[in-house]
């Protein structure tokens, strides 16, 4: 079954009740259960970005695995970038990207700090022999519902990984990208309707869409075109990293589909906005959240 096979997108997936689990942050994608759909077995390259070049971020799982997965196939070499502590899981994405017969490089650390984020673009560009794609993907999500308890760690935390990291990987990457490259973000539908505990990652996502647009305006007359991915909830280690046992049971219940997303069906989103078929697209965002509306 590929992504151009007919399905009823209410059972294609799993719904909850989901088995009870935690785990520490960032979490991983080896430990879910059940295992999330990266379009490891299902998604189908036609060719949309051969000679493309790109850096994705949080790619070693989750909506950045499937995005490279999905970029991969459609002929893009790739550098992928994770926290040192995902290396099993970035591992298996490398083994099978590069399995298929593209470059995918790893380049591990941590895009909270201004010299990785800047090194990353740097040896993307080295590696790769010129950078047109930059898809940035990671985040960082922690639920607490007591603002009088979050540290000033945590929100700094929060904040330089979700919105600083994309001011200093688009200072590095900018002066590489020709005409017809692209950008890509990853919002959240947190970022229009916040849930009460998520206040400070919501913040962010809020801000990930300002980014978007104010960039796309900047960056139009270089041919650049910046656009953003909005997903809703979806089955990936940033729950049970973030949230408790309980709620993650019960992930994805309140979506009209009454089921979260999976990481692969997200995956062609990026691949349309990073495509030129996309040409006349920037500045834009695609919800993608099981018929949860966008405002
Ligand atoms: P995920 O945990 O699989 O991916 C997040 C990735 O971010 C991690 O794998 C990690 O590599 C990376 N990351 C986190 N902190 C980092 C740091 N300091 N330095 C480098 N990398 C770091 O979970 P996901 O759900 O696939 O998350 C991907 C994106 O999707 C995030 O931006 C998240 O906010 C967004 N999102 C997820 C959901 C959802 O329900 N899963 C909903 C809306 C938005
Ligand atoms: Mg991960």
């Amino acid at each position: 079954m590929s992504q151009y096979d007919k399905k009823n997108p209410i059972t294609l997936y799993p719904a909850p009740p989901f088995p009870k689990q935690e785990q520490s942050l960032p979490g991983a994608a080896w430990k879910m259960d059940p295992k999330p759909d990266h379009g490891e077995e299902s998604y189908v390259g036609l060719g949309r970005l051969k000679g493309f070049r790109g850096v994705v971020t949080g790619a070693d799982s989750g909506i950045g695995r499937a995005a490279a997965i999905a970029l991969s196939r459609e002929g893009a070499d790739l550098v992928l970038s994770y926290l040192p502590d995902e290396q099993t899981d970035a591992e298996e994405v490398r083994d099978l990207l590069v399995s298929e017969g593209r470059k995918a490089i790893l380049v591990p650390g941590d895009i909270s700090d201004e010299q990785y984020c800047a090194d990353l673009i740097e040896t993307a560009v080295r590696e790769l022999g010129g950078l047109d794609t930059l898809v940035m993907v990671a985040g960082r999500m922690e639920s607490n519902d007591d603002i009088l308890t979050l540290t000033t760690d945590a929100i700094d935390s929060t904040i330089k990984t979700n919105v600083y990291s994309l001011f200093w990987l688009c200072q590095a990457a900018i002066p590489h990208l020709e005409p017809g490259s692209s950008i890509v973000t990853t919002g959240s539908i947190q970022g229009a309707q916040p849930s009460p505990d998520k206040i400070d990652y919501a913040l962010t996502k809020g801000a990930i869409g300002v980014f978007t647009a104010a960039l796309a305006q900047q960056l139009a007359p270089k041919g650049i075109r910046v656009n953003s991915v909005s997903p809703g909830p979806v089955w990936t280690p940033l729950q049970p990293g973030s949230d408790d046992a309980e709620t993650v049971s019960t992930f994805g219940e309140q979506a009209p589909f009454k089921r979260p997303g999976q990481p692969a069906e997200l995956a062609a989103a990026y691949v349309h906005l990073v495509s030129p078929e996309s040409s006349y697209t920037s500045g834009a965002t695609i919800t993608i959240a099981g018929g949860t509306p966008a405002f």
